[in-house]
């Protein structure tokens, strides 16, 4: 130990200063750390929530790939309007009722016809 106060002073602050400094480089150091664990975790938490709605997304293009064609509605329209039952022939589906219409009063061309009963009278 020093026998001059001034000089025994003067190495205690010496020391405070380097206390400080040091906690402040520990602070920074934490501080860095803590911020890029916390963008890892954010861009894992991100990357498996795009995973989820990227899936989803997956999902439905899948299943409208799967869904019929073009070529199928035209071709399932034409029977439609033939009058040609669904293949169940379930008797209840629009393409059955269709199909019931036609056999029962012929396909509809256009034009007034004798189930339409009298036409309406126009006020205008
Ligand atoms: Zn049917």
């Amino acid at each position: 130990m020093t026998a001059d106060p001034t000089v025994e002073l003067r190495a205690l602050l010496d020391d405070l200063d380097q206390h400080h400094r040091d906690l402040a480089e520990a602070y920074a150091s934490g501080y860095r750390d803590g911020h890029a664990v916390g963008l890892d975790i954010g861009e894992h938490q991100a990357e498996h929530r795009m995973a989820r709605e990227w899936h989803h997304a997956y999902v439905a293009v899948r299943s409208a790939s799967s869904a019929a064609t073009t070529a199928d509605r035209a071709e399932m329209d034409v029977s439609t309007a033939a009058g040609v039952p669904c293949s169940a022939k379930c008797g209840r589906c629009s393409r059955c009722i269709r199909a019931a219409a036609v056999a029962r009063r012929g396909d509809y061309t256009g034009g007034p016809v004798p189930w339409e009963g009298r036409p309406l009278r126009r006020t205008a």
